[in-house]
């Protein structure tokens, strides 16, 4: 497919490009985890990445949930049609899974912001990916946090809260990365800047918390971060954190666009 780009980040960790988000497949012998799973549109291209890594949708032991965005779960319910495969995020971001709360930048927001091209351009993009379209997991369980999951990889569920209530990073300490979702980003569609920052703060539900929340991943053991938009980082995580730290100071939060 046109937009599926695969990179080994780390042994049996491969970060793959979507049409505007990544995910990450982490494989053990023929069993598979998939950690998010991008746009409603990107349905062939999570099943392509697995068939390149030799798998197919039945060697997926567990699907992990960064968190409830549209660009991260979106082929979610197409994959859960095929096969049913236990799918896990935090417990606070449950509600969000069910459609009992919303923590997302509307249609309408985005609209409004369309004057920039580069947003227009995202926006026209994302459409196009069905990222207009709600989705709800009702099915999806609260994972545990803090200790090593039994899946490939031996993941490890850490909460990291701020641009969702339930967001959740997965370090994989067996191969030294750490999966970051939207907590820290090295570049999105809307935004010229590049390498470690801050996801642009229109769409995050509490920038602060997102803010303070770098803690959480500047304590981990990790040499490569597979972010959620963005190209892969190498280097220790809390280099990555500090980055993300300089690119936007405390005390002069980000622009409210
Ligand atoms: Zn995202």
């Amino acid at each position: 497919m046109a937009h599926r780009q695969i990179q080994e980040v780390a042994s049996e960790v491969f970060m793959v490009e979507g049409i505007a988000s990544n995910w990450t497949v982490v494989r053990e012998g023929r069993d598979l985890t998939l950690i998010d799973a991008g746009y409603p549109k990107d349905l062939e291209n999570v099943l392509s990445s697995l068939e390149h890594l030799g798998g197919r949708i039945e060697d997926v032991r567990g699907v992990l949930i960064t968190h409830a965005h549209v660009d991260h779960v979106g082929s979610l319910p197409g994959i859960q049609a095929m096969h049913p495969i236990p799918m896990h995020a935090h417990d606070r971001e449950l509600p969000m899974l069910r459609g009992e709360v919303h923590e997302q930048a509307s249609a309408r927001d985005v609209v409004r912001r369309c004057w920039r091209p580069r947003t227009a351009r995202w926006a026209f993009t994302v459409a196009r990916a069905g990222g207009l379209s709600t989705i709800h997991l009702p099915q999806a369980r609260a994972v545990s946090t803090g200790t090593p999951l039994d899946l490939p990889g031996g993941p490890i569920a850490l909460a990291c809260s701020g641009h969702t209530s339930g967001h959740t990073v997965y370090h994989l300490p067996q191969a030294g990365v750490v999966v970051t979702g939207d907590a820290l980003v090295t570049g999105h569609q809307t935004s010229a800047r590049l390498g470690p920052q801050l996801i642009p703060e229109f769409f995050t539900h509490d920038p602060a918390t997102a803010r303070s929340t770098l803690d959480v991943l500047a304590e981990l053991g990790a040499d490569a971060v597979v972010p959620g938009h963005g190209p892969s980082w190498r280097g220790p995580v809390r280099e990555a954190v500090d980055r993300a730290r300089a690119a936007h100071p405390a005390g002069s939060p980000q622009r409210r666009h």
